[in-house]
């Protein structure tokens, strides 16, 4: 399980390279015990923050086997408090990594969520990208309560090694934990928007943006309705200065 003790406003992080990473998930795989799920979060500045006044959320992620530094607000405020943080793991580079080694080892991938329609496309360019990925299922991210039995009994019949849930964070962190025990996926990663961009229907900042750590002001001006997602930044970035201030001293 997870292995680091480095807390960013009470979440867990991981501080590992992306190659660390895969090879927690291959091992994960590899000793895979019947009934257990490594459920892995890719944690940013937004989830951190929500997660500071939620105590349940808070939990979920530092139960996770393994939290990941996504963007560059959590990197930024994890090494403000002395971590020391080897690079960005994001979700979409970390899906499209391990569907890469899935391809070279044989393991089967399950996607699930976004629009109807999208998952496939993803599905297939992922195929295309990688020979050899073995898709075991796909499942659009619309559904009620009542859908939810035959969406697990699809995943559970089709038995993938890794099960990839993009409904956007933190539902689909609180749809893994709920769900992991009757799934029976050795690895469950939660991917928030990575199937619109793998398919194409959103874009990625372009790779100068992403090396300047600006992928967020490109997500701002592609969609400025997330803006006031964007508004807890610097909310985040001052309880980060807050908690790194000396406490007040009682009693005099
Ligand atoms: N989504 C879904 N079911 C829903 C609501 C959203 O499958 O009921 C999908 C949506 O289509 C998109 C993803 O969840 O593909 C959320 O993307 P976003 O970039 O907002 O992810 P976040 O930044 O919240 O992780």
């Amino acid at each position: 399980m997870h292995d680091s003790n480095s807390y960013v406003l009470g979440c867990r992080l991981d501080p590992f390279t992306m190659a660390v990473a895969l090879d927690k998930v291959e091992g994960w795989i590899d000793q895979a015990e019947p009934g257990a799920s490594a459920h892995i979060i890719t944690l940013n500045a937004e989830i951190a923050y929500q997660a500071h006044f939620d105590e349940p959320l808070r939990d979920l992620i530092n139960r996770a086997w393994l939290v990941t530094p996504d963007g560059i607000g959590i990197v930024w405020g994890a090494r403000k408090l002395g971590i020391e943080v080897p690079e960005r793991v994001t979700g979409i580079d970390l899906m499209e990594r391990i569907c890469q080694r899935a391809a070279a080892r044989g393991w089967k991938v399950f996607f699930l969520g976004a629009a109807p329609g999208i998952a496939e496309q993803a599905a297939q360019i992922l195929q295309e990208r990688y020979p050899g990925l073995t898709v075991s299922g796909v499942r659009h991210g619309y559904f009620n309560a009542g859908e939810e039995p035959e969406i697990i009994a699809d995943i559970v019949s089709s038995a993938p090694q890794v099960l990839f849930v993009g409904l956007g964070a933190p539902r689909q962190e609180w749809w893994i934990d709920q769900h992991k025990k009757q799934l029976r996926v050795p690895v469950c990663i939660g991917i928030g928007g990575s199937l619109d961009v793998i398919s194409g229907h959103k874009k990625r900042a372009p790779e100068w943006m992403i090396k300047l750590n600006l992928e967020w002001l490109y997500r701002l001006l592609a969609e400025p309705s997330r803006y006031k997602r964007q508004l807890v930044l610097p909310r985040f970035v001052w309880l980060i200065i807050k908690s790194r201030l000396p406490k007040p001293r009682h009693g005099k």
